[in-house]
C-alpha cells in the first residue's frame, strides 16, 4: 500500500500539475486514483485524500464515500476530482476544527468558507459541478490547498497534538 507522506516531505509543498483530459482513463492516472482510495481505506478517520499526498503531482483528490449524505436505495462510491476549481463560495466563513492524514496527530481551528461548489473532471473524464456545506466543502478547500503545496497548519490557530487513544475512535476527520 503506498505509504501517507508525512509534513516534513518537501513534495508535499510543491504545486501539483493539472491532468491533461485526454489521459484520465490512462493506466497511470487510474492506478494512482486507485492507490489514494487504498490509503485513505487504510485510515479509520479519513475523510478525503489528495495525490500529493501520496507522492503524486497531479491536481487530484478524493472524497470518501463515508462522509456523502446518505440516499435510500443507492449505493454511493467515492467522489474523484480532477483539475478541481472552487467556482462560487459563500460569503459567510466559519471557523472548524481540522486534521490532516499527513500531519499526525495535529489538530486546530481553521477558518473555511462555509459553502462552496468545485467544478472538475470525474475519474471517467466527465465534467461534473458539486456544490457542497459542512465536511464536504472543509475538505474541498482543504484538499486544493494540497494540490498548491499548502498545509492547513500553515492557516491554522490553536495548533493541539491529540494522538489516538485506543478504543476511541477519533471525532475529528483526517483531510
Ligand atoms: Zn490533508
Amino acid at each position: 500500500m503506498k505509504k501517507i507522506l508525512q509534513k516534513d516531505e518537501p513534495l508535499l509543498r510543491k504545486k501539483s500539475e493539472e491532468v491533461n483530459p485526454a489521459d484520465i482513463q490512462s493506466e497511470r492516472i487510474q492506478k494512482i486514483i486507485r492507490d489514494m482510495k487504498e490509503a485513505m481505506r487504510g485510515e479509520p478517520d479519513s475523510a478525503a485524500i489528495a495525490a500529493p499526498q501520496i507522492g503524486e503531482l497531479v491536481r487530484i483528490f478524493v472524497v470518501s464515500k463515508t462522509i456523502l449524505p446518505k440516499k435510500e436505495g443507492v449505493e454511493r462510491d467515492d467522489l474523484v476530482f480532477i483539475n478541481p476549481r472552487i467556482t462560487k463560495r459563500s460569503k459567510k466563513k466559519h471557523t472548524i476544527e481540522e486534521g490532516c492524514l499527513s500531519v499526525r496527530w495535529l489538530y486546530g481551528d481553521v477558518e473555511r468558507f462555509e459553502k462552496v461548489t468545485v467544478e472538475a473532471y470525474n475519474e471517467r473524464g466527465e465534467r461534473v459541478v458539486y456544490g457542497a456545506s459542512g465536511l464536504i466543502a472543509q475538505a474541498f478547500q482543504h484538499e486544493i490547498d494540497h494540490l498548491d503545496g499548502i498545509l492547513f497548519i500553515d492557516k491554522a490557530k490553536n495548533l493541539r497534538d491529540l494522538p489516538p487513544k485506543k478504543d476511541e475512535p477519533k471525532e475529528t476527520k483526517a483531510l
